[in-house]
């Protein structure tokens, strides 16, 4: 056991002092106490929050943010966006994968998230063919996470068809397919590959009902039975329509019929959520991973929260395209999202937790504990030590003390001083705002926009 000791620490049911965490060699926390001792252990230099769990990651696409702002006379949308990220991946190599991921999960790791779940589809080669080693894309992902000192939660995900009712893969598609038998196999090969890894885990991912047949996703989930399962789902009223022109119900309809939906079931934005199914899926604890800023970005809609919350329903956040890696950025806009459309201030909270703030930050990050397939999200015992210290000097903290502090961290964007030190099961991965590797990490990143740039 590693003993380590905040001067303060948002603990699950309210801040408290001089809180000693007592760490054991998987960076499990094995106890805390307030106005414990500080004897032989190592001090933290300002208020200890959980990290946040990122639920939704494309790592590849770090490499495209900002190259689809261009507005287009017919309407640009999600699907052209689609068109823009296909002709990127006519050249990425396992080694490129690599490099990207590096830079990402080490700017997540300084803006705060501690584990990312990297739902990843892109499993062949460039000309569509399976590596010989199948899993090597699903690897370089897990080198980059061990090289950052992130978290992860692979989720090696399903992809056979280019539309409902299991229409051919276009060309583009091509690098994504994968038959329920190799996934299967996949996931059982990074099962053994990662059992030694106390920072990763593995989840099934499906990629949509647009690109995976009921059929097929039966196969999958009767044989990883009890896992974690990710899907995208209800994102664009089209692909809505086009699932109910296809079979006469909605996605989570179709998801909840055939599978039950329940705890296991991360629903990638559902931002078109229908009231009965709000109440499927509150019911059954499934969580509800919101991407914000890339919802935003590419013009999906916005979540109806007023009903879900009302309902006690369970979310947290993702990066999604990349577009903001930052957790802070993706609760205030969805917050703002809130206020814009209800034309009133300070919308999320309860009675326990009525700083919105902090009831953001402490609720996505509670909520991404069943997706993750690990204990991350609370201080508490039985969970991992993922924490960011705070910089109690910043401009914008200064004098902030509890709940309120959260809220000035949430909401006062201005400069990046406010996280100093970030832990990652117990292990300090970020020192003073930086990374060890991360001038490594940028010239390697680097060196893949320029081959990119000169190949295009
Ligand atoms: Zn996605």
């Amino acid at each position: 056991m590693t003993a380590l000791f905040a001067p303060a620490a948002r603990l699950p049911e309210a801040w408290a002092s001089n809180v000693r965490f007592e760490v054991d060699s998987r960076g499990v926390i094995g106890a805390v106490t307030a106005n414990a001792s500080t004897a032989g252990a190592e001090m933290l230099r300002g208020p200890v929050i959980p990290g946040m769990p990122d639920l939704h990651s494309h790592a590849f696409q770090r490499a495209m943010a900002g190259l689809a702002e261009v507005r287009s006379e017919d309407g640009d949308d999600f699907w052209s966006w689609r068109e823009a990220m296909y002709r990127f991946l006519a050249f990425l190599t396992p080694d490129d994968a690599e490099a990207i991921a590096t830079q990402l999960y080490i700017e997540m790791v300084k803006a705060g998230y501690t584990r990312v779940c990297e739902f990843h589809y892109l499993h062949n080669d460039p000309g569509g063919a399976r590596y010989r080693e199948p899993a090597t894309m699903a690897q370089a992902h897990l080198l980059a996470a061990k090289t950052a000192g992130i978290g992860i939660t692979m989720v090696p995900t399903l992809y056979t068809s280019g539309g409902c009712g299991g229409k051919p893969l276009k060309d583009g598609q091509k690098r994504f397919a994968i038959t329920p038998v190799q996934l299967v196999d996949m996931i059982r090969q990074l099962d053994k590959e990662t059992a030694s890894e106390v920072n990763a885990s593995v989840a099934i991912g499906l990629h949509s009902l647009r690109a995976a047949q009921p059929s097929e996703i039966g196969e999958v989930l009767k044989a990883l039975p009890a896992r974690a399962v990710h899907i995208h789902v209800s994102e664009q009223t089209k692909e809505v329509e086009e699932c109910v022109a296809w079979c006469g119900r909605t996605p989570m309809a179709e998801l909840d019929r055939d599978f039950g939906l329940d705890e296991r079931w991360n629903l990638v934005h559902a931002t078109h959520i229908t009231p009965e199914e709000i109440e499927i899926v509150s019911k059954a604890r499934a969580t509800v991973a919101l991407c914000p800023t890339t919802e935003g970005n590419l013009g999906d809609g916005f979540f109806p929260a007023e009903e879900y919350f009302a309902r006690h329903g369970i979310f947290g956040i993702g990066t999604d395209s990349q577009i903001s890696v930052d957790p802070r950025e993706d609760l205030r806009l969805f917050e703002y999202g809130r206020r814009l459309k209800a034309q009133k201030r300070a919308i999320s909270g309860d009675q326990c937790v009525p700083n919105v703030g902090a009831w953001l930050w402490l609720n996505a990050a509670a909520g991404s504990e069943k997706p993750c397939a690990a204990p991350v999200g609370k201080l508490q015992k039985g969970y991992r030590a993922d924490f960011l210290v705070l910089n109690s000097g910043s401009p914008n903290l200064y004098q902030r003390v509890g709940d309120t502090l959260l809220d000035s961290f949430v909401f006062a964007s201005a400069g990046n001083s406010d996280i100093r030190d970030v832990f990652i099961g117990g292990k300090r991965v970020i020192v003073d705002g930086r990374h060890p590797a991360e001038e490594q990490a940028r010239a390697r990143f680097a060196h893949t926009m320029e081959r990119w740039k000169a190949a295009a």
